[in-house]
Formats: C-alpha cells, sequence, structure tokens
C-alpha cells in the first residue's frame, strides 16, 4: 500500500507520495524527520490543490493514502484512503443493524463519530507532518507501480484533446436570484479555477470506500479533502444510522437517504412491493419474484413450495448482502437453510439468453429529492453475463458461473472476458446502449423494455417513499443534505419482461476497464451536476456549531455574494398561508378539478420548489427524468400520503407539458422580483387563501382548517374561474410588488449583476451542460460580482 504525505513550510506546499511497489521490490526509505522508517518510494510535488496533483501526477489517485497540511494555517489535515480493491457493489454492513424488530437502520458510522474515532490518529499523523523539516531531495526510482501490475484507473484509449477543453467552473440558474451550482466534468476536461476566496471553500469529506471515479470528478473541479466536521460540501461514502444524518448542516450533502435499507434490503424490499402488490394487483405490482423472509415465512414457504412442483427453482439470499455473497439455487427442501435468516425467492428459470448466456442489467437511478420526489434513470449501464452458456437442466443448479451474473462470481472462472468498449458487444459485460442495439438487431422492441424498465423504477422508489420521508423529515435539516444513486438489477425473462432482482444502495462504481470508466465516469459527472452542489455562505462554515436558523433570522438574511448557496432557498420554514395551502390541496388530492386550481396562486415556497426542480432537470446531462413527467401523476395513487410538493410539480409539468419555456418565462418574472426569497410575502398576488375566504385576513399568522369538501370544490372552481383565463392566472404579469426587506433589494440588485455580466459578455458564459437551456457562469462572472 502507498501513502502520500505533504509539510506546509509556510510558503508552499509540498506533497509526498509513496507508492507501493509489490512484495520483493527493493526500495530506500525517505527520511522524513525520522518519523517515517518505512521503506519507500517517494515523488515530490509543489501542490496547491487536487487539481493541480492531478495535472501533475493523473494516476496519484491510485495511491492509498494521503495526509496533508493545507495551505492555509490552522486549516485541519486531510486523509484520503483508496478504492476498495472490487469491483462490486457495496454490502454497507445493513446486516448487522437491520434485524427484524429493530428499526432496521443500517449500521454505519455517523459523520461525528467516525471523524472523532479518527481523529487521534489524523493529529498524529499531523504532529508528525509539521514536524518534518522540508524535503529538498527526492529521491525516485523507476519501478513498476500497481498500475501495471494490476490495472485499476486507465487513461482514455479514445481521443482526448492535446489541450483539454476549459470550461467555467459554475452553472448559473435558469432564474435570476438564484446563485450557480458547482460544474463538474469527465476527462478531457479542464474546469477553470474560481478566485481563491471562493474555491477555499469547495471541501470534500473523504469516506475510505469513496471511488476513485468520484475522486477524479472532485479533483477537476478543485476540490481538496477535510478531516473537519464543518467545512465540507459533500461526502461520497457508507450508510449510517439515521441519527447521524442530524450532524449534516444545510450546506452539506451525503449521498444517501435516512431509510434508504428500505428498499436497499432484500427483505424489506419485498416487504414493501408485496405491500402494494396486495393493495393494486399483480397487473401493476408483479415485477419482483415471489419471495419468503425465514423463518418468519416458513410455512408459506412450504406451501408454494409445494404447488411449484418438483422442477421449480428457488435462490436462497443473505436478506442483506451483496457480490452474490452466500447465493445458492436450490431444488432440495433440505437445501434450505434453518439456522440464519435467509430470503428464499422463486428462481426465473427462462431468462432472456444472449448468445445462450444469461445475463441482467446493472440500470443507475438517481433520486435527487424524495419530497418533491424526483428520479432519474441513467441512459446508458451496464449488461453482465454469466460466463458459462444457460442450462435449465437441474444437474447444473450448483453452477454459479451459469446462474449468477455478478462479475464478482465470474471473474473467477478461467473463461470469464472483459470488455473495454462500450460500443461492442463482446466478452461477459457490455454497455446497456450496445445492448440495445443488439437487441434492436434480433427485432426486439427496445422501447418498450425501456418504459417497462422505467415503470419498474418507479414503483419501487415510490414503494418506500413513506418510510424514507419520515426518517427524512425527523433527521435532516434540508431536502439540500441528502441524495442517493441506486444500483438497479434487473433481469429479462424469455418474454422480455424486466423484473427486479434488488436495489443497490452502494452500487460499484470502481472502474477497471475502458468500458467502466467511460460509463460510469459520465453517469457521475452528470449526477454530481443535478445534484447542485452550492459553494456555502462562510460566514456558515466558521460557524462551526451554527443551526439551523429560525424564521425570523431568515427574514433578515442575504448572502453575501450572489454566487453562494442562499440558504433561504431551501428552507423549510412555511408562512401560514402556505402551511394552509398544503393542508388544503392533500385534503382533496383526489379530486382532479381541485387540484387545478393549485397553480393558480404561486406563493415564494411554491416558486422556491418549481425553479429548483426545472433548474436541476437542465442540468441531467444524459439521465432522463422519470419522475415528475407529464404522465407520472398516475404513480401518485401508490403513495401511503399525498404530499403537497409531489402535487404542485405534477400539476406543473402536466400544464406546461410542450410548453416549457412559457412557465420558465413566468418564474423568472417572478424571481426577478424577488418573490422566492420572501418568507413570508407582503405581494398579495403571491399570498395564497382557500377559495371559500377562510382565510379572512391575509397574511393572519392563524392557520385555519380548510373546508369541508363539497362547500369547497364549488369554491374553487368559481375561485379557478375567477382567477384564470385560460392559461393559468399567473400567465398574467403581476403588478410590481414593493419589495419587503433592503436584503432583498439588495440581492435583487447583485443577481442582476451576475446576469447582466454573463449576458453582456458572451465569452464568459458557456454552456457546457449537454442541455441547451443550462448555462455557466466563469470565474470572471463569479468574481465581478463580489
Ligand atoms: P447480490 O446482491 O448478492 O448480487 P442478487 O439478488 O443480485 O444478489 O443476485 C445475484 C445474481 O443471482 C443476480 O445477478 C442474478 O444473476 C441471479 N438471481 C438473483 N435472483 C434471481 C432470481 N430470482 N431468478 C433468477 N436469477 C436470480
Amino acid at each position: 500500500m502507498g501513502c502520500k504525505q505533504s509539510v506546509f513550510n509556510g510558503h508552499s506546499e509540498k506533497l509526498f507520495v509513496k507508492r507501493h511497489l509489490g512484495p520483493g521490490v527493493q526500495v530506500s526509505p525517505l527520511d522524513l524527520g525520522g518519523k517515517d522508517s518505512s521503506k519507500g518510494v517517494w515523488d515530490v510535488f509543489e501542490v496547491l490543490s487536487f487539481h493541480e496533483l492531478y495535472d501533475a501526477n493523473p494516476d496519484w489517485m491510485n495511491m492509498t493514502q494521503i495526509s496533508w497540511r493545507e495551505r492555509q494555517p490552522g486549516d485541519g489535515e486531510a486523509s484520503l484512503n483508496d478504492d476498495l480493491d472490487d469491483d462490486d457493489d457495496g454490502i454497507d454492513n445493513l446486516d448487522e443493524d437491520c434485524i427484524e424488530g429493530s428499526d432496521g437502520e443500517s449500521d454505519g458510522y455517523s459523520i461525528t463519530s467516525s471523524l472523532s474515532r479518527r481523529s487521534s490518529s489524523a493529529r498524529s499523523r499531523a504532529k508528525s507532518a509539521s514536524a518534518t523539516r522540508p524535503v529538498t531531495a527526492v529521491r525516485q526510482v523507476a519501478t513498476p507501480s500497481d498500475d501495471e501490475v494490476r490495472p485499476r484507473t486507465l487513461r482514455p484509449a479514445t481521443a482526448v484533446p492535446a489541450k483539454p477543453a476549459v470550461r467555467p467552473p459554475l452553472t448559473q440558474s435558469l432564474f435570476p436570484n438564484i446563485p450557480p451550482t458547482i460544474h463538474f466534468e469527465t476527462e478531457g476536461f479542464k474546469i477553470e479555477q474560481l478566485p481563491w476566496d471562493l474555491r477555499k471553500l469547495l471541501k470534500w469529506r473523504m469516506s475510505p470506500i469513496t471511488p476513485n471515479i468520484v475522486k477524479h470528478t472532485l479533483a477537476r473541479s478543485h476540490f481538496r479533502i477535510t478531516k473537519r466536521n464543518h467545512d465540507w460540501l459533500g461526502c461520497w461514502g457508507k450508510h449510517m444510522k439515521s441519527q447521524g444524518f442530524k450532524s449534516i448542516r444545510e450546506y452539506q450533502k451525503l449521498n444517501h437517504f435516512p431509510g434508504s435499507f428500505q428498499i436497499g434490503r432484500k427483505d424489506r424490499l419485498w416487504r414493501n412491493l408485496s405491500k402494494l402488490q396486495v393493495q393494486n394487483g399483480k397487473k401493476e405490482f408483479g415485477f419482483f419474484p415471489q419471495t419468503f423472509v425465514l423463518p418468519s415465512d416458513l410455512k408459506l414457504l412450504k406451501r408454494a413450495w409445494e404447488d411449484g412442483g418438483p422442477k421449480q427453482k428457488w435462490i436462497v439470499k443473505p436478506p442483506a448482502s451483496a457480490r452474490g455473497i452466500g447465493i445458492k439455487v436450490i431444488n432440495k427442501w433440505t437445501q434450505i437453510p434453518r439456522k440464519r435468516p435467509v430470503i428464499v425467492q422463486k428462481y426465473l428459470g427462462r431468462p432472456y439468453l444472449i448468445n445462450d448466456s444469461k445475463f441482467d442489467m446493472r440500470i443507475y437511478v438517481y433520486v435527487s429529492s424524495y419530497d418533491p420526489l424526483r428520479i432519474y434513470i441513467f441512459e446508458d449501464g451496464l449488461a453482465r453475463f454469466a460466463s458459462m452458456k444457460y442450462s435449465t437442466a437441474m444437474k447444473n443448479v450448483n453452477n454459479k458461473f451459469m446462474h449468477l451474473t455478478n462479475y464478482s462470481v465470474n471473474k473467477k472462472n478461467s473463461e470469464y472476458q472483459s470488455n473495454g468498449d462500450e460500443a461492442l458487444c463482446q466478452g461477459h459485460k457490455w454497455g446497456l446502449k450496445a445492448l440495445w442495439n443488439y437487441m434492436k438487431r434480433q427485432g426486439v422492441n427496445t422501447t418498450q423494455v425501456w418504459e417497462n424498465i422505467k415503470d419498474l423504477v418507479v414503483k419501487t422508489i415510490v414503494c418506500a417513499e413513506s418510510p424514507i420521508n419520515s426518517m427524512i423529515k425527523s433527521n435532516c435539516r434540508s431536502r439540500y443534505c441528502v441524495h442517493e444513486l441506486f444500483g438497479f438489477d434487473v433481469l429479462l425473462d424469455e418474454n422480455l419482461k424486466p423484473w427486479i432482482l434488488e436495489v443497490n444502495i452502494s452500487p460499484s462504481l470502481h472502474s477497471n476497464s475502458q468500458l467502466d470508466i467511460n460509463i460510469k465516469g459520465q453517469m457521475i459527472r452528470d449526477l454530481m451536476n443535478i445534484a447542485g452542489f452550492r459553494i456555502p455562505d462562510k460566514a456558515d462554515v466558521l460557524h462551526s456549531n451554527s443551526v439551523a436558523p429560525s424564521a425570523t433570522e431568515f427574514s433578515s438574511y442575504y448572502p453575501p455574494n450572489d454566487v453562494c448557496m442562499d440558504k433561504r432557498l431551501f428552507t423549510s420554514i412555511l408562512a401560514p398561508d402556505e402551511r394552509a395551502k398544503h393542508a388544503y390541496y392533500c385534503q382533496r388530492h383526489q379530486d382532479e378539478q381541485v387540484l387545478q386550481t393549485i397553480l393558480d396562486v404561486l406563493t415564494p415556497d411554491d416558486i422556491r420548489v418549481l425553479t429548483e426542480c426545472i433548474d436541476e432537470d437542465s442540468r441531467k446531462g444524459s439521465f432522463q427524468r422519470v419522475f415528475p413527467t407529464p404522465s407520472s401523476h398516475r404513480y401518485l395513487r401508490y403513495m401511503e400520503a399525498p404530499r403537497y410538493y409531489n402535487l404542485l410539480v405534477s400539476q406543473w409539468v402536466q400544464r406546461f407539458n410542450r410548453m416549457e419555456q412559457k412557465g420558465i418565462a413566468l418564474l423568472e418574472q417572478f424571481c426577478d422580483e424577488g418573490i422566492n426569497l420572501q418568507n413570508p410575502t407582503e405581494d398579495q398576488n403571491h399570498q395564497w387563501c382557500p377559495p371559500n375566504g377562510l382565510l379572512s385576513h391575509r397574511g393572519d399568522n392563524r392557520t385555519h382548517s380548510a373546508p369541508n369538501k363539497h362547500q369547497d370544490k364549488e369554491s374553487a372552481m368559481k375561485h379557478s374561474q375567477s382567477t384564470s383565463s385560460g392559461l393559468p392566472k399567473m400567465g398574467k404579469k403581476p403588478p410590481k410588488a414593493p419589495v419587503p426587506h433592503a436584503s432583498h433589494a439588495h440581492h435583487s440588485g447583485t443577481a442582476r449583476t451576475i446576469s447582466q455580466c454573463s449576458s453582456a459578455s458572451s465569452s464568459l458564459v458557456s454552456a457546457p451542460s449537454p442541455t441547451p437551456s443550462s448555462q455557466t457562469v466563469n470565474k470572471s462572472a463569479a468574481s465581478s460580482s463580489r
């Protein structure tokens, strides 16, 4: 294993990279002030950031550990561990914590505890680093590196421009008064640096499982690592107990939702899906093989076993594992384990075969928010083939190379063939797009198959929407703080029907071929762009004990510049009329006519949520949004309880289907007036009152109960008729409202500066994201506004 250390010598930083040279390689120790007596070979780089390090040695991520003193005196020490030595999904220790009867939370570590656990070793490393005298001589030995022994991170064989294309560091919102998001790129692109004042805030918290593909993406955007609790903006790590989410601050983002084990554990997934199957029938929810959770379902299994007859095969799995570990195909009752909890599932014995081999698909699903629910599917993915031709013969049931499609299992077969080209249908791993092309040539209607997969994905996410939302609400400060990538394993049967086998909450992002790098690299780039990381307000980061601001604080808050995060946009504090509006529409969610009036008066909070959805969609790259869509309201009925934001966004996407620009123009106008930053608003055009005038005083601080449904429907209709004309009433420009707070006026002014600046000088703005609607602000624009 290798490690890196760096020394802050007052003027510049030196980073020492020690490479692991493999057993038996003779190396010389480097004297680091007597502190390091281990053997190794060291390269020294003068570095300022990940990015420069990356430029100096693009393979630096393959080193195992980094520890360094950052340039600013007093800054914390950071450490980075390398990728796991595997290419399969993470297990996330869900099984240790999620036993039946417990609250089922996954085992992990809280940010606080994990840092404190590591802090003593971090401190001692920091001490040794600072005690080190500056090194002037560097000894380098030309020996094979890790990469030569076992290629883990590959450089693209495909055309990478000699001089990488340069991209601006920020992506501008489509709307005024909404700060930009940090821009991410793939290999072959370089991102301009922000001014140091902003760049120093780009900090990431490393976890031992952060994949290289994520690290590379961060490096290109000039992120640096931190071990401190309060100054990181993002983390890609293990799942953790839901309590741990409480320590995530409003400007930080973790790549998991509390409670996502509700779909990430096989037993929970089955329980949640089967509940909806009972309610809605097998036609809608018949895409999951019948499953029994043992020991509790043993009697039910016995009955189904007998009904299935002697030819039925079953598959036994641990309830919360991955990589094919502990999985067995069985056909004898005596093979059922009795001593450990397992799930026993009907084996799908007639899969769709290609070249006589079984395969499954890895579909990448990204949920950026659970409320409102926003689900994206990546257009590309992987098809993973079993490495032995398929047979239904009973004598082969024990052959894992025939029945399991996991890479971890099949790589052990000497027949396994890798594939480096995502466009080619060769070897045992194909790109999903290559698979579709192949199947199209076989006459398969792949569009229909893809539609069915999307349907399965939305239903699967929806099945645990309720418990996950409860956990988010009780443990997270804001919807900004959590997001998650899921790896769906989908099998096609001989009739091309997709079946969900499992959902991984830590899908493998390890990349040991060019195919992996290309597909996963683009996917992560797009995911990070959708996620919409923001530069934090420096004042928040400095106050290491900051607490969520109260409503009064929000009304007097304004960010120091127009590039850093505006906390008001993510507040969960609602004005009284907004609370009443939520209650009103949730109670009448089944009445389509009443629902259509939800857009008649848009409150500041409505505008915040809608602009966030639209902005996010414009950054989606090669992801497809599958919820919300103009037809996704059909899924709302599967949710345990109606959620206001889903109703709102659903109406919006239906109303402005095929005329998105009209909707954007309208919201642009409201944001230009600063309505989205008000809480509460004094603009009567954006204060909601129920159709029958139950809230007698606009802006009244009391929340009123909603009227009964019958009475209310009529008045809602009247209200709608009187306020809308064809298109929603909000299509008309409302009278200019007085700006209620000096702070808003100020902010509004600076936001105009940035947009004027960007549009005035088109050379400062480019559109790096694949969607034309998304613009990017470069550092000049950013700094000019400060
Ligand atoms: P793991 O999390 O360990 O990967 P999976 O549920 O994904 O467990 O199963 C591993 C592999 O076993 C799948 O990739 C698939 O090839 C095969 N498999 C799993 N369940 C079934 C099933 N019900 N019918 C047919 N094959 C299955």
